[in-house]
C-alpha cells in the first residue's frame, strides 16, 4: 500500500538572497493506493502530476509530508543501496516511447542490462531466457525477431512494450506510467492499456497512472484524484467522482470531456485565470474560475472533508451531512446562469 500524507514539494525560484520566492508544485497532498489497485492522478498541465510520481520515484525530496511504501518512510531510503532497492519495487513507464530508449542499444541488451543492474550472478544464457520471456510476456513474439532489433526498427507502440518490458526485468511491484499513451495512435494506444491492464492482473501490480484524459482514467484505474494547481481537489473511487463529481473543477473537467454520442453542445463558462502557484497568499487556487466562490475561499486555504465515501477539497461541504449529494453540477458552468 502507498500513502501519500499532507506531501508538499516546493521548488525555489532564482531571485534576491533574502526574498525566496518558491512554486508549489504540490500542496498538501493525501491519499491511499491500495495493494494491487490503480490510482488515475489527472489535471491540466502543470498541474503537479509528474512532480508526485518523481516524488513516488524517490527522484525528488519532500517538501514536506510523507510517502509511506508498505509502512515504510520514502525518506528512510538515503544510501545507493537503498535507492537501487526502491528502483526494484518501483519502476516507471514514460510519456515517449521514442525518447526512452537509446537509439544505439539492441533490445536485448537493453532489457538484459536492466536485468543485470538488479540481479547479479546470472549467466548470459540464463539473462537471454528472462529477455525472451519478457518480450513474450508484452506481446512481442516471436521474441527472437525482436532480441538484435534497435529501436528505430520498431514502431511506437512496439517500443512501449519494449519500455514495459524494461520496467518488468526487475520484477517490480509498482508501476508508475506517466502518460504511457499519449503519444501514440488512439489504436494503438488502447492496446498499450490492454496490455498494463493484464499485466497489473497477472503480476498483482499496483499502479499509479497519470493521465489528462478522463476516459482512460475511467478504463485503467479503480480510484481517482483530481488535481488542480498542486493540490488534489476530489479523491475516491472512479465511479462515486465520474458518477457525481463534487467538486466544482471535477465538475468542469468532465462537462468539459466530449462524449462520443452526445449530441448536445455543452456551452460552457469558465474564466481562464490561471493560479499563481508562487503566491503566499492563503485562498482555494480554484476560487478564480470557480462560479461559486465565496468570500472565505479568497482568504482561506479549504482542508480536505471526507463526505460520502470520498475526499473533497471545498468549503461548499465544511459542516455538511456526511450522506450529502453533490452541491455542483455543470449547469452553473452554463453561459446562460453566469
Ligand atoms: Fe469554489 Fe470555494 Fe469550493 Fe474553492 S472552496 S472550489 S472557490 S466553492
Amino acid at each position: 500500500m502507498i500513502e501519500f500524507k499532507h506531501v508538499k514539494k516546493f521548488f525555489q525560484l532564482p531571485g534576491k538572497m533574502f526574498e525566496k520566492k518558491y512554486l508549489k508544485a504540490v500542496n498538501d497532498v493525501s491519499f491511499v493506493i491500495e495493494q494491487g489497485t490503480t490510482l488515475a492522478v489527472v489535471g491540466e498541465s502543470g498541474c503537479g502530476k509528474t512532480t508526485l510520481a518523481k516524488l513516488l520515484m524517490g527522484l525528488y525530496d519532500l517538501t514536506e509530508g510523507e510517502v509511506l511504501i508498505d509502512g515504510a518512510n520514502l525518506s528512510s531510503y538515503k544510501t545507493v543501496q537503498d535507492k537501487k532497492k526502491l528502483r526494484s519495487k518501483i519502476q516507471m513507464i514514460f510519456q515517449d516511447p521514442f525518447g526512452s530508449l537509446n537509439p544505439a542499444h539492441t533490445i536485448k541488451s537493453m532489457i538484459g542490462r536492466s536485468i543485470t543492474l538488479h540481479k547479479s550472478g546470472l549467466s548470459p544464457s540464463q539473462v537471454t531466457e528472462k529477455v525472451i520471456e519478457l518480450l513474450e510476456l508484452v506481446g512481442l513474439t516471436p521474441a527472437k525477431d525482436f532480441m538484435e532489433k534497435h529501436p528505430s526498427q520498431l514502431s511506437g507502440g512496439q517500443r512501449q512494450r519494449i519500455v514495459i518490458a524494461r520496467a518488468l526485468a526487475v520484477d517490480p511491484s509498482i508501476i508508475v506510467a506517466d502518460e504511457p499513451t499519449s503519444m501514440l495512435d488512439v489504436s494503438i494506444g488502447i492496446d498499450i492499456m490492454n496490455l498494463l491492464l493484464e499485466l497489473k492482473e497477472k503480476k498483482g501490480l499496483t499502479m499509479l497512472y497519470i493521465t489528462h484524459n478522463l476516459a482512460s482514467a475511467r478504463y485503467m484505474a479503480d480510484h481517482i484524484a483530481v488535481m488542480y494547481a498542486g493540490n488534489c481537489v476530489e479523491y475516491g473511487t472512479i465511479d462515486d467522482i465520474i458518477g457525481e463529481p463534487y467538486h466544482p473543477y471535477t465538475v468542469l473537467l468532465l462537462g468539459s470531456t466530449p462524449e462520443p454520442f452526445r449530441k448536445e453542445r455543452v456551452d460552457i463558462y469558465a474564466p481562464e485565470e490561471l493560479p499563481d502557484l508562487t503566491s503566499t497568499k492563503e485562498c482555494c487556487m480554484f476560487a478564480g474560475r470557480c462560479p461559486r466562490a465565496m468570500e472565505k475561499c479568497m482568504n482561506q486555504q479549504p482542508d480536505n472533508i471526507h463526505i460520502a465515501g470520498r475526499q473533497v477539497k471545498c468549503f461548499l461541504y465544511e459542516g455538511a451531512d456526511k450522506e450529502v449529494k453533490s452541491l455542483c453540477n455543470i449547469s452553473m458552468y452554463r453561459r446562460e446562469n453566469i
